[in-house]
C-alpha cells in the first residue's frame, strides 16, 4: 500500500533557524518538495530567483493575488509573501510530500483549506538565544532586526494553533524530530 503524501506547514519566529532546519530536511530527503514562495522582499546576497523565492514587484504580486494564484498570502515585516497555488496542487495530486515554510498568518489560511495538513511550530531554545541569532545573521539592517525582534515575543504565543512543537537547539535533533512526525503522520489511520 502506498503511503499518502503529506502537506507539512512549518512556522516559527524569525531567527529560530527554521530555514536551516527545512533545508537540512530536504537535503536529506530529496523526495520532499520545498514549496518556493513568491515575495516582494528584495533578494539577500546569495539568494536565487526561482530557488529561494520568486522575487516579484508589488504590482505583479498583487495581480497574482487578484487572479487567485496563491493558496495563501500575507504581509510579513512590510513585504508580501505567498504560496503559489498551481505548483502546490500539482505536487499534492502527484502524492508528494510538500513543505511550506510560511508565517503564522499564512499557516492559518492553509489550515482552513487543508485541514489534514501537518502544522509544526519551530521554537528557539529561548528569547535571548533568538535575539542572538537574529543579530548575528548579518543579512538584515538594524531596522529589520528591530522589527523582527518586536514580533518574535508575540509570535511565540501562537504555538497552540499548531499540531507539533519542535525546539531547535541543534539542527540535527530538530530534523530528527520532524522525521519522526512525518513517520507517525504517514501511518495515521484517518489518512487512509
Ligand atoms: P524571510 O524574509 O526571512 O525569508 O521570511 C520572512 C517570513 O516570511 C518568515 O517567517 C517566512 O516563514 C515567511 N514566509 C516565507 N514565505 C512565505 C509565504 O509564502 N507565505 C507566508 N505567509 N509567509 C512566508
Amino acid at each position: 500500500m502506498k503511503l499518502p503524501g503529506l502537506l507539512l506547514v512549518i512556522s516559527g519566529p524569525s531567527g529560530t533557524g527554521k530555514g536551516t532546519v527545512c533545508r537540512a530536511l530536504v537535503e536529506k530527503h530529496p523526495s520532499i518538495v520545498y514549496s518556493v514562495s513568491a515575495t516582494t522582499r528584495p533578494p539577500r546576497t546569495g539568494e536565487v530567483d526561482g530557488v529561494n523565492y520568486f522575487f516579484l514587484g508589488e504590482e505583479e504580486f498583487l495581480q497574482k493575488v487578484k487572479e487567485g494564484g496563491f493558496v495563501e498570502w500575507a504581509k510579513v515585516y512590510g513585504n508580501y509573501y505567498g504560496t503559489p497555488k498551481d505548483a502546490l496542487l500539482a505536487n499534492l495530486a502527484a502524492g508528494k510530500d510538500v513543505i511550506l515554510e510560511i508565517d503564522i498568518q499564512g499557516a492559518m489560511q492553509v489550515k482552513e483549506k487543508f485541514p489534514k495538513g501537518v502544522f509544526i511550530f519551530i521554537m528557539p531554545p529561548s528569547l535571548k538565544e533568538l535575539q542572538k541569532r537574529i543579530c548575528t545573521r548579518g543579512t538584515d539592517s538594524a531596522e529589520v532586526i528591530a522589527k523582527r525582534m518586536n514580533s518574535a515575543a508575540g509570535e511565540m504565543k501562537s504555538y497552540s494553533n499548531y499540531d507539533y512543537i519542535v525546539v531547535n537547539e541543534r539542527v540535527g535533533e530538530a530534523v530528527a524530530a520532524i522525521e519522526a512526525i512525518i513517520f507517525a503522520e504517514k501511518h495515521r489511520a484517518s489518512r487512509y
